[in-house]
């Protein structure tokens, strides 16, 4: 029933693709090269949206779902404040829906007997293998429609190419990649497409919200809770502070100032006299970490990959490599003397690769790069001189966990509002971290666009691998118009039943069992409901596919965070079910395979193999969705 019933709603959205002969000639063109993380952020609004109007979106002429999207949207999470009502009705209520539900999942299963299977695919995305190479007998090969909207970069376009897909310059696409949408664009997403980016990032890629939003954390927890970022101080509404805590170091600290929202090293420059600063000027001023960690006398800092497949619950993955980049100039100790030699300070790849040196090394061929290490280069060489790395990694991971759990409920208040489907958004984060001389990490800027350009063998080992891991643990659906088509038949079929406002009630009660939870009056995984058994399939199934990712949260360690994590319903979930000892046991035996995993819990008793697994996935969750009336999330 779980199958046809999420059939008979899922929406339909028809894809005219580009023509042919220009999409083959668009997929023949050079690769853009792009050279850094791109300051996307820089050209929003304040709120973090494009001002501009929304424009009206490419409609195809065979488009026919925004009806759907609409009615969808009808049904809501807004289901009025329940906690007002009375407890009698409640249970009376709770009852009747109980009953409802169980006659109409009996109907459905008849209808499902009746019914021909629909199957969804799931790309499979691969560093060697090519789909458009290979020769499908029998029907086309389903396709898949990607978008670049903005910034792109050769390992993402090279992915998606390879797993079949085709780009598309109109509405009717799968997935999307480049600028954050505006919001009336999220709140048109259907439940196929799959967005490179939260809306509400700008807390972390702007400078100063990511300082503003870790300050107010330090302020809710503690200062303990957060020592990784620099001192920070937003100008000029700071600026009594700063020059009150520059007197009192006896005017010898040095400072950073950059731009709000800027990408690149542009802006950047040491100052050692705060008070020269313009009163009015509009930046954010940071004390200046003088005494980093040196390598042969370089400074440098690390580019680290982090992916978060959800915000609620909150799952993120840190990639288990990633760049360390150095300056050209070695390092000055006399920080003031040296304070405008930015090939100095500056460990920006966009700003040292400009360097006189660097240029003339770049024609010798074979050698290491002079700029960048891999991550795992430089544990190595950390190591090799002696340093404990699995200890300073250990409080890397905690600086990222903590700076993501900083802004967890401001992106969660953002997808309530815009985003109709859970896993309509994903987004890659590139933490820039530095380490100091007692190897003490600090966090110096979070890239929503962390620059995926691959221009030299180095980037391309680690960025292509990196990317194809991501999309496979994200798990890209493809659609055809035959399957479309017995969607939307079925959907007419049963769209009386879906949409009966009977149904939509039965999430009192499970908003009143979620809310019994997050009070700690009750364990979570008592009668599971099936968005639950939805979320937890979905963790465990990432977790399968994570490739280089290792998942930071959650984890068996994140308990220890218990006190700096907001009591959301879905994060005490999967929180409760790591602690579950079979849960554990699983974890560790997690790669053998899907086999394993369905003898030991009920959870997975139906989805022995990746792609069934898949299926009932997607299946499951808009089941779980609209069955239960839960509304958008
Ligand atoms: P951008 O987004 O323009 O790259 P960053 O904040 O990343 O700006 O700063 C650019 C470079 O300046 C960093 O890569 C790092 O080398 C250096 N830097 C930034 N902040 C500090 C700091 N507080 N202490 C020492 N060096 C810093």
């Amino acid at each position: 029933s779980r199958r046809l019933l999420s059939e008979s709603l899922m929406e339909v959205r028809m894809v005219v693709t580009e023509d042919k002969a220009s999409g083959k000639r668009r997929e023949e063109e050079g690769e853009e090269e792009e050279e850094e993380d791109v300051g996307s952020i820089s050209s929003l609004g304040q709120d973090g949206f494009d001002s501009d109007p929304d424009p009206a979106p490419e409609q195809d002429s065979d488009t026919d779902d925004d009806e759907t999207d609409r009615e969808m949207a009808s049904m809501g999470g807004d289901q009025g404040d329940f906690f007002e009502e009375q407890d009698k009705s409640k249970q009376a209520e709770a009852s009747e829906e109980v009953q409802e539900k169980a006659t109409w999942q009996s109907r459905a299963k008849r209808l499902e007997q009746a019914g021909e299977e629909v199957d969804v695919s799931v790309l499979p995305f691969s560093l060697t293998r090519d789909l458009r190479k290979e020769e499908e007998a029998g029907e086309p090969r389903n396709k898949f429609f990607f978008k670049i909207d903005g910034a792109s970069s050769n390992c993402v376009r090279n992915a998606w190419r390879r797993a079949g897909g085709v780009r598309t310059h109109k509405g009717g696409w799968n997935v999307w990649w480049g600028r954050p949408l505006k919001q009336e664009e999220y709140k048109k997403l259907n439940s196929f497409q799959r967005v490179c980016h939260f809306p509400g990032t700008f807390f972390l890629g702007r400078k100063d919200s990511l300082a503003k939003s870790i300050l107010s954390f330090r302020r809710s927890h503690g200062p303990a809770s957060f020592t990784y970022l620099p001192k920070t101080y937003i100008h000029p509404e700071d600026r009594e502070r700063l020059l009150a805590d520059w007197k009192e170091k006896g005017s010898r600290s040095t400072y950073i100032v950059k731009p709000r929202a800027s990408a690149r090293g542009q802006g950047i420059k040491l100052v050692v006299d705060p008070e020269s600063l313009a009163p009015s000027s509009s930046c954010v001023v940071q004390e200046y970490i003088d005494k980093p960690l040196l390598i042969d006398g370089r400074k440098f800092d690390m580019r680290l990959y982090v992916l978060v497949t959800s915000f609620d619950p909150l799952r993120l993955y840190l990639y288990d490599d990633g760049l360390a980049r150095f300056c050209t100039e070695k390092y000055d100790e006399d920080v003031r003397g040296s304070s405008g030699d930015l090939f100095r300070h500056l460990t920006n790849y966009s700003v040292n690769k400009t360097h006189a040196s660097f240029l003339a090394r770049e024609a010798e061929e074979g050698e290491q790069h002079p700029l960048k290490w891999s991550l795992r280069a430089l544990k190595e060489h950390l190591q090799g001189a002696g340093v404990d790395t699995r200890r300073v990694f250990e409080q890397v991971e905690d600086l990222i966990v903590k700076t993501l759990l900083a802004v967890e409920g401001r992106i969660n208040s953002k997808l309530q509002q815009l985003v109709p489907y859970r896993n309509n958004c994903y987004e890659l984060f590139g933490f820039d971290v530095m380490l100091d001389a007692s190897l003490h990490p600090w966090l110096i800027e979070v890239n929503t666009s962390p620059s995926l350009a691959a221009d030299s063998p180095l980037d391309k080992r680690i960025k292509n691998a990196m990317v194809v891991d991501m999309f496979n643990m994200l798990g890209i659906c493809t659609y055809s118009r035959r399957k479309l088509k017995q969607l939307r038949d079925r959907k007419e079929r049963l769209s009386s039943l879906a949409f009966s406002s009977r149904l939509q009630r039965a999430s009192v009660v499970d908003k009143h069992r979620q809310a019994e939870v997050c009070k700690g009056r009750r364990d979570p995984l008592e009668d599971l409901t099936e968005l639950d058994e939805e979320i937890i399939r979905e963790s465990e199934e990432e977790l399968q596919l994570a490739g280089g990712f290792k998942r930071l949260f959650p984890s068996p360690s994140s308990e220890r965070l218990r006190r700096l994590i907001q009591p959301r319903y879905n994060n005490l979930l999967l929180a409760r079910w790591l602690e579950r000892p079979h849960a554990l046991d699983r974890l560790k035996t997690r790669r053998r395979s899907f086999a394993g995993a369905e003898e030991d819990t009920r959870c997975f008793s139906s989805a022995p193999k990746r792609q069934a697994n898949k299926v009932l996935r997607i299946v499951g969750r808009k089941e779980a969705r609209e069955a239960a009336g839960r509304g958008r999330r």
